[in-house]
């Protein structure tokens, strides 16, 4: 394993995909997607529940797929709760440009532990991977 591959798989990274948080359906969803990703075999349903003010009020996923696509899931689902539909969507933006090297997040602070996929930007095709769980969520989340 070279050291950028090391660095892609670090321990938070494995502890995500090992023990995945919010994982499961949640009970009465508001809102609810299904995301694959056939080049590595990844796939996820999201669930989402909104509360009276309109912000993420909880969520949760079930799916399988690589450690990369898990972890994302995982720590996603520990950040945008309590978020509106618009900022998880810049959220989502901001996670983007890392993963593909594009930028800097402009608020890193929001996606915490998720910063540490930055290093999926030396492997193109793990992209897909990353996102996958929040295309998903932006899907269940559209027209909210
Ligand atoms: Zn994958």
């Amino acid at each position: 394993m070279n050291d950028e591959l090391r660095e892609l798989y670090q321990q938070v990274i494995l502890d995500h995909s090992r023990k995945p948080r919010n994982y499961g359906a949640l009970d009465q969803p508001c809102c609810h997607a299904h995301g694959d990703n056939p080049s590595c075999g990844d796939e996820i349903d999201v669930y989402a529940r909104l509360g009276g003010d309109g912000r993420v009020e909880a969520v949760g996923f079930t799916g399988q797929g690589c450690a990369i696509s898990q972890a994302s899931a995982s720590m996603m689902t520990q950040k945008v709760r309590g978020q509106s539909p618009s900022t998880v969507r810049a959220m989502m933006e901001d996670f983007r440009r890392i993963v593909t090297g594009e930028g800097v997040a402009e608020n890193g602070d929001a996606l915490g532990e998720l910063q540490l996929l930055e290093g999926v930007q030396h492997f193109p095709q793990r992209v897909k991977c990353a996102m996958l769980a929040w295309r998903a969520l932006d899907a269940a989340l559209e027209g909210k």
